[in-house]
């Protein structure tokens, strides 16, 4: 039986103040991810032959899951695996933070440049539509910026994902409430380059 465990943040809740707020990050991983990471375990008891299986894996086969387990799975899994995601792409800010090396070359090749791929991540983090995610992810070895709905994966659509922001209000609505756009631009102070160039190299 798989049992799935929440990560502990790799920082302090207050880490990465001021961009994101000590309470925001409490509630988003003690009460939130918390929540998805107990329902997915709930939902996998009815499943069999999963032991052993990564969360990851889980969602990239998605149809193998009974129909009446598949929804909270989608749901409670994509939950799991994209805040356990989330957490480790954000570090203690740094002022003007940006990729190098092999991600900075394959983003300025997709892209034109990192200014153009900033711009078109955060207008695609801007446009989700209710809650949901915007992505880059590696699509059949290219970059390619993405979105999905609530907790529908990357991974069941068969991308990986490199960088990733949740733009469900609870993300973000005690500090910045309506203002997604301020949240959207705090986050470039807070990216873990070091982690999304990791992702990206172990894509290939
Ligand atoms: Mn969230």
């Amino acid at each position: 039986m798989n049992k799935f465990e929440t990560p502990s943040l790799p920082y302090d809740y207050n880490a990465l103040e001021p961009h994101i707020d000590e309470a925001t990050m409490k509630i988003h991983h003690d009460k939130h991810h918390v929540a998805y990471t107990t329902n997915f375990n709930k939902a996998l008891e009815s499943v069999a032959n999963l032991d052993g299986k990564s969360a990851e894996d889980i969602l990239k086969n998605l149809d193998s899951i009974p129909e009446d387990a598949r929804n909270a799975i989608k749901n409670h899994g994509g939950g799991h695996v994209h805040h356990s995601f989330f957490w480790e792409i954000m570090r203690p800010g740094q002022n003007n933070n940006a990729p190098e090396g092999e991600l900075l070359e394959a983003i300025n090749k997709t892209f034109g440049s990192f200014e153009k791929f900033r711009e078109e991540f955060s207008q695609s983090a801007m446009t989700v539509f209710g809650s949901g995610w915007a992505w880059l992810v590696v699509d059949g070895g290219d970059l390619k910026i993405t979105q999905t709905s609530k907790q529908d994966s990357p991974y069941s659509l068969g991308h990986i994902p490199v960088l990733g922001i949740d733009v469900w209000e609870h993300s973000y609505y005690l500090k910045y409430e309506n203002k997604r756009a301020d949240f959207v631009d705090a986050f470039w102070n807070i990216i873990n380059w070091t982690k999304v160039a990791e992702n990206y190299s172990a894509s290939k």
